[in-house]
């Protein structure tokens, strides 16, 4: 029995809506609050009369945290789930503190303006400390943790696939499956295919954002960044397939750094065909992934946003989109003296996943783990005060709740390895 307020209304807002709407006992009540409260009021008018969940709209622009504040007072959820933008994140998180509620989202904070000179400033010094130039890190929620603690809410950051799942997934390796980790390979495989012959599968501009940036991985603690798209592998992935796979930074790196530091070496790989990579290198050679405003004919724009506003939107893929994704760990180390690997994955079939909730496999894939994250928090399973990525917590009624709501996994010994 408990209330949850969804801030966010995209693509991955409505799978999750719809897992917490087929979860009625967890989630009796919803309120989805977004900034255009006709998108709310239409995923309502599809589910009401289907689940026993009381589902309530609002408008909201959660960069005003007054006003998210009197919305949460208002409402008086349990939680709040942000699956908004990552650039709402603080401002969310400084309304649950305000309102005193649990906080969840799925993705670290980036600033929407990184000409922004005080944050300019803070990132290059960042940049030098730790070694990597990712727009994105936990820095800046991480500083929320003390504030979470002594207020006594839980924070639960990144529940989405990956990050997310994956971080689950070496929680889950290291309790069940080694005595050490040495090597984690994180593999994010999308076979898809939706017929267009440049979209992407989530916000554009968050996803142009961080493929476009230098990659980087993590050896003995330390990060070693390298040119975009630079390192390539070909790996053959189960019910996919032989792909191309390159490596980039990415948020569980540095979660996972920071909390299984015996790990030697972390790395992240993600599928791109040969097409996305042509017209993504074009968009940006000509200027078009950049977030600096420019004029034109006398009207500022950003050159990614009016990029986002030609490109396919993501949510409406699910019904063009065909293939699988699958996407998991694979993990070196020694159990009893010996060594051994596993691979630890998921398959998702688009098709099912628009039958079922009417969404493409990458929403499908980060809205259950936001439901499940959310339930979580919200039957005290994964409550503790303090700010936490999901690595932090018992993996076993994460996994277990996996199986059940739409993204089993398994277990492979002695996967092929990544070179
Ligand atoms: P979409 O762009 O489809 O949706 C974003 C939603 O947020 C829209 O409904 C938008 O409203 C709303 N929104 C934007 N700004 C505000 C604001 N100021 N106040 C209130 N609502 C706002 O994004 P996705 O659904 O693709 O992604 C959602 C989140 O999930 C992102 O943070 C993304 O990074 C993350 N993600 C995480 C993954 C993981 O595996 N961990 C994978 C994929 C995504 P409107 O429509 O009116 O503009």
């Amino acid at each position: 029995m408990s209330r949850l307020l969804i801030i966010g209304c995209g693509g991955v807002a409505q799978v999750a809506i719809h897992k917490c709407c087929q979860n009625s006992d967890v989630f009796t009540e919803i309120c989805i609050a977004s900034k255009t409260k006709s998108k709310c009021d239409a995923i309502k008018a599809e589910l009401e009369g289907k689940t026993k969940t009381i589902i309530t709209t609002a408008e909201i622009d959660a960069m005003n945290v007054a006003k998210t504040v009197e919305l949460i007072k208002s409402y008086k959820p349990d939680a709040v789930l942000n699956v908004a933008l990552p650039y709402q994140d603080l401002a969310i998180m400084d309304a649950c503190l305000l309102a005193n509620v649990h906080y969840i989202d799925t993705a670290n904070y980036e600033p929407e303006d990184t000409e922004e000179p005080e944050w300019k400033k803070a990132y290059e010094e960042r940049c030098k400390e730790k070694g990597f130039s990712a727009l994105f890190d936990y820095s800046y929620q991480w500083a929320y943790a003390d504030k979470f603690e002594k207020a006594g809410l839980t924070a639960l950051l990144g529940t989405g696939f990956d990050p997310g799942v994956t971080s689950v997934f070496a929680a889950y390796a290291k309790k069940h499956y080694f005595d050490r980790i040495d090597t984690i390979d994180i593999l994010d495989c999308n076979g898809g295919d939706h017929g267009y012959p440049f979209a992407t599968n989530f916000n554009p501009e968050i996803n142009l954002r961080e493929v476009s940036a230098p990659g980087s991985y993590l050896e003995n603690g330390k990060w070693v960044e390298i040119p975009a798209m630079s390192i390539k592998r070909e790996y053959n992935f189960k019910e996919v397939g032989q792909k191309d796979m390159y490596l980039l930074h990415h948020e569980e790196l540095e979660a996972l750094g920071r909390n299984m530091p015996e790990v030697k070496r972390i790395r992240f790989f993600m599928t791109f065909g040969q097409s996305y990579l042509t017209h993504m290198n074009c968009l940006e050679n000509v200027g078009m992934l950049s977030t600096t405003p420019i004029n034109y004919e006398g009207k500022e724009i950003v050159p990614i946003q009016f990029l986002k506003a030609l490109l396919p939107d993501p949510a409406s893929l699910g019904p063009r989109t065909k293939g699988k994704t699958n996407i998991g760990c694979i993990f070196t180390g020694v159990k009893d003296g010996k060594e051994k690997s596993i691979y630890i994955y998921n398959i998702c079939d688009h098709e099912e996943c628009y039958k079922e909730v009417g969404s493409q496999a990458v929403s499908y894939t980060t809205g259950v783990p936001a439901m499940i994250g959310s339930m979580l928090v919200l039957n005290g399973l994964w409550r503790k005060p303090g700010v936490f990525t999901t690595d932090e917590f018992d993996p076993d009624p994460y996994m277990e709740a996996l199986n059940k709501w739409g993204l089993p996994w398994q277990v492979e010994e002695n996967p092929v390895l990544v070179p």
